[in-house]
């Protein structure tokens, strides 16, 4: 794990944090274990938070996502594209 990594616990999306998995299968009022989470209703992820766009060294043109839209410098790409703020 790099440096700027964090890991970072979250709601287990497969049981909306339950613990448990509601199948069709299962009998009325009946759930299985989540196998996402093995039941603890939450898992542990590993993300790098962003603290700003960093430079792109050794760049001087910059092509348009997709290959819609001109062509641009590195320059104007900065200028066109501000970076995510919250
Ligand atoms: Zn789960």
């Amino acid at each position: 794990m790099a440096s700027r990594d964090v890991d970072v616990d979250v709601e287990c999306r497969s049981c909306d944090a339950t613990g448990l998995y509601l199948g069709s299968a299962d009998p009325e009022g009946v759930a299985t274990v989540c196998s996402s989470c093995k039941g603890t209703g939450g898992v542990t992820i590993t993300c790098r938070p962003f603290r700003g766009r960093r430079a792109c060294e050794g760049v001087d043109g910059v092509l348009p996502s997709h290959g819609v839209g001109n062509s641009m410098t590195y320059e104007e790409f900065l200028l066109k594209y501000t970076p995510l703020t919250r």
